[in-house]
């Protein structure tokens, strides 16, 4: 059983709908949510000209291989309506493998840790409040010391 962190993101639409929604279609596919954390309202990463987002984490549980759970999250994430136009744009539900076990992967298809969460406030002050003492298998340090590094 892999122990996994993934980020939720959505701005369109009724976005808290579309969170709940992803969370139960993770559940429908036999993945076990231990703990979700506040939803927070975050300002647009990279392209800003569009919607604020809706963000949390969720810490789960799972026996699914980092690529077949990269696989059934996309799933979801089509089901959900998303469509894929330019990176950063503006959807309905995002579902990033932020953190499984202390794994290291970096190939093009699938990065883990994902690279960007190091930097980014909308995934460190979530993940922070539901695993403040968990260290990044990279860098070292506890969620909590990332999110303080940052500027925000
Ligand atoms: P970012 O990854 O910077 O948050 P994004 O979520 O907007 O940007 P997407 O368009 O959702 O990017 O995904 C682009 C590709 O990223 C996916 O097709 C997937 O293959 C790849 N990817 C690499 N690492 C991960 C990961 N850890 N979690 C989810 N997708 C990943
Ligand atoms: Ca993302
Ligand atoms: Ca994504």
């Amino acid at each position: 059983m892999a122990e996994v962190y993934i980020g939720i993101g959505s701005n369109l639409g009724d976005r808290e709908a579309y969170i709940r929604k992803g969370i139960e279609l993770m559940r429908e596919f036999g993945i076990t949510v231990i703990r979700v954390s506040s939803i927070i309202e975050t300002k647009p990463y990279g392209y800003t000209e569009q919607p604020l987002f809706l963000n949390c984490v969720t810490h789960v549980e799972t026996f699914y291989s980092p690529l077949h759970l990269l696989n059934a999250l996309q799933f979801i994430e089509n089901m959900l309506g998303r469509k894929r136009s330019i990176r950063w744009g503006p959807r309905t539900i995002d579902l990033d493998i932020l953190l499984y076990n202390s794994v290291v992967i970096d190939t093009p298809r699938l990065k883990i840790p994902h690279p960007d969460m190091v930097n980014r406030y909308f995934v460190l002050k979530p993940l922070s409040e539901i695993a403040p003492d968990l260290v990044h298998p990279v860098f070292g340090k506890t969620m909590i010391e990332l999110l303080n590094g940052i500027k925000t």
